[in-house]
């Protein structure tokens, strides 16, 4: 009962969060920047953050994570952090010799204020970065935003530093998958080969922080997106950036930009946002849906219908990052499970809101919704009138311990499971990866709580 002292009282709260339900930006700029092939992510700041930063992806990903920081002490505090950022970046190309450094700044140096551009800049007329090398930036203050504004402020940096054009179109599609796991990175890329369409994927953390264990070490792993690749995104047919929230402003960059056209869908979680993102490839790259896709929606469609009588009617509470929770918010509501309680850490929008309302417009009885909110008023909701599954990060085991709920892991982090980096919940085959986990919670569930007479054998 580690959440005892959570009362079912609740009180209107604005200047107040209680176990929050979202991290801080640089660790998700961070984990962008790790998506970038040869990149050394740069910490400006102290090394407190960058030290947590760093933590918090490997308890996820239980992978090491390099990065680097400008180590600000009472000085640059005072002073600014130029000196430290240009040595680091001296000290970087020296020692560990990366292709680009990504730096992101942290509260301490966005409130001394610190012109990240114009001491890059510096950097470069000192003749501190060898030629062919490169360094960008994103500004990532963790007094606004999240986790995952992060992810999206350094996923745009890729576009304004490196993304060009000639004018002549590629045939290519840039995909940007969101902070999705690098096994969905996987997924989304497989798709998009399947239907023989060439992509350039960014960030790509897929063989970085799920890569293989060879015995020897590699300080910059086989994955993620090239600087090189970066460039000819500029130059691609279309872009879909999935997530509206995670990677919309780099697609609208680069369409901006470039003049490369974007389109901005759910991520591809569940049947209707995954043949909406198949559909959208198939439109933008003028190709034919392959059969081995159709098998594989087929499918999913047969396990819907095996195991709705199951899953319908489940009051069911999530909390979980803004795309995340939108997309499976959707996919449950199409299984006609009731999704009655949706919570999201990041300050994700009015529109958002409504998307989700639109989301939840046919489940039956009252659907909370708050948009930023935290897990405290989650969990005094789930006392008030408890739900049958519960889904959310490792955080909300507590909760679901507390109140004795079927509980399905999902999003960032997971400290205290395994499989998420591995095994995609994206696309048809993550759908039924999604169903399998939903129903051998409900079912464990139920075969608990059966008695002698009715511990059914076959389900
Ligand atoms: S919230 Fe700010 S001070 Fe705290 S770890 Fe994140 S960047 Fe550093």
């Amino acid at each position: 009962m580690l959440l005892r002292h959570t009362t079912p009282d609740i009180k209107e709260r604005k200047a107040l969060m209680v176990n929050p339900a979202k991290t801080c930006q640089p660790i998700g700029a961070m984990y962008a920047s790790l998506g970038v092939h040869g990149c050394l992510p740069h910490s400006h700041g102290s090394q407190g953050c960058y030290a947590y930063h760093r933590s918090a992806l490997t308890r996820h990903y239980k992978e090491p994570v390099m990065a680097a920081t400008s180590a600000f002490t009472e000085g640059a505090s005072v002073f600014g952090g130029q000196a430290n950022l240009v040595q680091a970046i001296d000290n970087i190309f020296t020692v560990y010799e990366p292709d680009v450094i990504a730096v992101h700044t942290t509260c301490l140096s966005e409130t001394i204020g610190d012109d990240i551009p114009q001491i890059i800049n510096k950097a470069a007329s000192d003749g501190r970065i060898p030629d062919g090398k490169y360094v960008f930036h994103a500004n990532t203050p963790s007094y606004v935003g999240s986790h995952v504004t992060g992810f999206a402020n350094m996923t745009k940096a890729m576009v304004d530093y490196f993304a060009e054009t000639d004018g002549h179109k590629k045939k290519a599609l840039n995909l940007i998958p969101g902070y999705v796991e690098p096994a969905d990175m996987t997924e989304i890329r497989r798709l998009a080969s399947e239907m023989n369409i060439a992509s350039i994927m960014f960030p790509d953390t897929s063989r970085v922080l799920n890569g293989p264990l060879t015995g020897k070490f590699k300080m910059f792993p086989q994955g993620g997106v090239t600087i090189d690749q970066l460039k000819g995104s500029g130059s691609s047919t279309g872009t879909i950036a999935l997530g509206a929230i995670a990677s919309a402003p780099a697609g609208l960059a680069m369409d901006s930009k470039c003049k490369v056209p974007c389109q901005v869908l759910n991520l591809p979680i569940g049947l209707l946002d995954t043949d909406l993102f198949i559909d959208a490839m198939r439109r933008m790259a003028g190709v034919n849906v392959p059969e081995s896709i159709d098998l594989e929606r087929g499918q999913l469609v047969d396990a819907i219908s095996d195991w709705h009588p199951y899953l319908q009617g489940k009051r069911v509470g999530i909390v979980g990052d803004p795309d995340q929770l939108l997309a499976m918010t959707r996919f449950l509501a199409s299984l006609d499970m009731h999704p009655v309680y949706l919570v999201t850490g990041s300050p994700a929008g009015k529109k958002f809101e409504a998307q989700l309302r639109q989301a939840v417009a046919e489940v039956p009885g009252d659907v909370r919704i708050k948009v930023p909110g935290d897990m405290f008023l989650f969990h005094q909701w789930l006392k008030n009138e408890p739900v049958d599954l519960l889904i959310g990060n490792t955080y909300a085991k507590y909760i679901a311990r507390d109140e004795d709920i079927p509980f399905v892991r999902y999003g960032f982090p997971i400290f205290d499971r395994m499989g998420h980096s591995y095994f995609s919940s994206m696309g048809y085959r993550g759908a039924l990866r999604l169903l399998e986990k939903m129903l051998d919670a409900l079912l464990d569930r139920k075969d608990r709580d059966s008695s002698d007479i009715e511990f059914e054998l076959v389900l």
